[in-house]
């Protein structure tokens, strides 16, 4: 027989562990199943966030950005040191140290609310059972059901063709955040987030990074100006962002790897030390179901669900990275709350035009619902405000005044359809235009709110009275 919970959840990612918690909170019987186990072998909850992908690359961002600083930033202060250096076994042994201690906390949330916690391979069986195998051996170890199942897989990195990962030299995100030493010359293949930001962390601590991006358009999901002064920004910091480069092959040489890529119908050869491939994601979703199960993939491997996350059976339900929407953290904790919400019969909702963007690079950049070009796209009449950072005092005091706050509102009710930011600590800046869209305010009520002096938050404030031409410390 098997053993029978109220809920299952299968991954137990910033999706699956959220939505368990929050269903046992509920005081629904549940059980998250999660296959990541730990270098030492130890299961390790927290799915890809935690282990491979926001943590640790924020705490390697954190230290190259540290040691960045004392090198180039901190003789303006009037502070000097001599014989500065990075012990990149030390970083990633405190990176290591981060990710062990938020991984082990989940285990103990888990068990402060009654969550029972599985190690294995969870596969989604007709009637709704759910058959656990051993990650590695494919073994069943037991089978359970449960009325309700969410299916929280997550999501894993895309290989290109004919350049296959061998964990060494040609690797992943994962094993661009566990380089045992700086590489000298650090290929990266797709300038999109993850290569924006781990390039930045090996290019801070001394490599010689070169992106190459198939696309002509830099950073095309964010504003136009936005990128423009992003290009501008990681220029000056010596990353070399080549864009239109398609990579047709990656060739081993005695002294490294020969990445050969075409760029305007020319060919082109780079050499390197490692490569970086970064080209996106895919749902990981290959074995999840039995033919029987009654849920669908689309085409490319994501489930299909309605707006609710439901699937095409009755209580079996998908969330975060491995159902359509962005890839992000909080986006799949959002859905696994709302769905918990829903199995124990209350309202669950999920704002998808205020979820925040974040890019962790310096400067930061982050933005909230749409581009100026999308709206013009659409037809929308908009009027924007734009405030430097360099005309607010806190960003001169902190001799950080690159980037700026621009405000999208409709041209004629005013109501904020965007906010594109572009500066320091602009991930912490974005939660308050999050708010403000999420209340359906105006640059008017954002231009009414009083915001403290001396703070970076000043240039929101003034992006937003620069939409009616009334920012005090501008001209025009
Ligand atoms: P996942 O986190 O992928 O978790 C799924 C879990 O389920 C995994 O543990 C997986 O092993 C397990 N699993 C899969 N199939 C099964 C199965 N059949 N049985 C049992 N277990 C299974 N997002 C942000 O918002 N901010 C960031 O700063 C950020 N930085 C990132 C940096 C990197 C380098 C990477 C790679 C990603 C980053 N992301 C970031 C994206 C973020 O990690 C994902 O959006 C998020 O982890 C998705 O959560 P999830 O729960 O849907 O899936
Ligand atoms: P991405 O979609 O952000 O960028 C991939 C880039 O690779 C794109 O610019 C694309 O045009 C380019 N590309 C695709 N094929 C190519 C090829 N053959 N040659 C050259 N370039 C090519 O994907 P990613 O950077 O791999 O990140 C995956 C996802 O992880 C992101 O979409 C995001 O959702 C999530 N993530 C989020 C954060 C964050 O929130 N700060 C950080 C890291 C990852």
């Amino acid at each position: 027989m098997a053993e029978n919970f109220d809920v299952i959840v299968i991954g137990g990612g910033p999706g699956g562990y959220v939505a368990a918690i929050r269903c046992a909170q509920l005081g629904l019987n549940t059980a998250c199943i999660d296959d990541q186990r730990n270098k030492e072998g130890a299961p390790s909850l927290g799915g890809t966030c935690l282990n491979v992908g926001c943590i640790p690359s924020k705490a390697l961002l954190d230290s190259s950005e540290q040691f960045h600083r004392l090198e180039h930033q901190f003789a303006a202060h009037g502070i000097t040191a001599d014989n500065v250096s990075m012990d990149v076994s030390k970083m990633q042994q405190r990176k290591d140290e981060i990710v062990k201690s938020l991984t082990g906390g989940i285990g103990v949330l888990f068990k402060a609310n009654k969550v029972t916690s599985i190690n294995g391979y969870g596969r989604l069986m007709a009637e709704k059972h759910v058959a656990v195998l051993d990650p590695e051996t494919g073994e069943l170890k037991q089978t359970i059901s449960a009325p309700n199942i969410i299916l929280a897989a997550g999501s894993k990195p895309v290989e290109l063709p004919g350049i296959p990962f061998d964990g060494e030299f040609i690797v992943d995100s994962t094993g661009a955040l566990n380089f045992d030493r700086v590489p000298k010359r650090l290929g990266v293949i797709g300038a999109g987030v993850i290569g924006l930001e781990l390039g930045s962390v090996w290019n801070r601590l001394g490599s010689e990074v070169i992106l190459l991006e198939a696309m002509d358009e830099f950073l095309a999901a964010a504003d136009h100006q936005v990128s423009r002064e992003a290009a501008r920004q990681y220029k000056k910091q010596g990353l070399d962002i080549r864009l239109g480069a398609m990579v047709n092959r990656v060739a081993s040489k005695p002294n490294g790897l020969a990445v050969n890529y075409t760029q305007k119908g020319e060919d082109h050869v780079v050499e390197v030390d490692r490569v970086v491939v970064a080209v996106g994601r895919k749902p990981a979703t290959e074995g999840l179901l039995a033919p029987d199960c009654g849920v669908a993939l689309d085409q490319r491997g994501f489930i299909e669900v309605d707006n609710h996350c439901l699937t095409a059976e009755e209580g079996v339900w998908a969330i975060g990275d491995a159902v359509r929407g962005p890839m992000l953290a909080h986006k799949s904790s959002e859905e696994g709350v709302a769905v918990a919400e829903r199995i124990a019969g209350g309202v669950g909702h999920v704002d998808f035009n205020t979820i925040p963007w974040v890019i962790y690079t310096a400067p930061e950049i982050a933005w909230v619902g749409k581009t100026e070009n999308e709206l013009k796209a659409e037809g929308v009449p908009i009027s924007t405000g734009m405030f430097p950072f360099a005309a607010t005092g806190r960003a001169k005091a902190m001799e950080d005044t690159a980037g700026m706050v621009k405000v999208i509102a409709h041209a004629e009710t005013d109501r904020i359809l965007g906010v594109h930011i572009i500066g320091p600590h602009v991930s912490e800046l974005i939660a308050e235009c999050v708010v403000a869209m999420s209340f359906h305010a105006s640059s008017e009520d954002l231009a009414r709110i009083v915001h403290a002096h001396p703070t970076l938050s000043e240039a929101v404030h003034e992006s937003a009275l620069a939409v009616e031409k009334r920012a005090i410390h501008k001209f025009g």
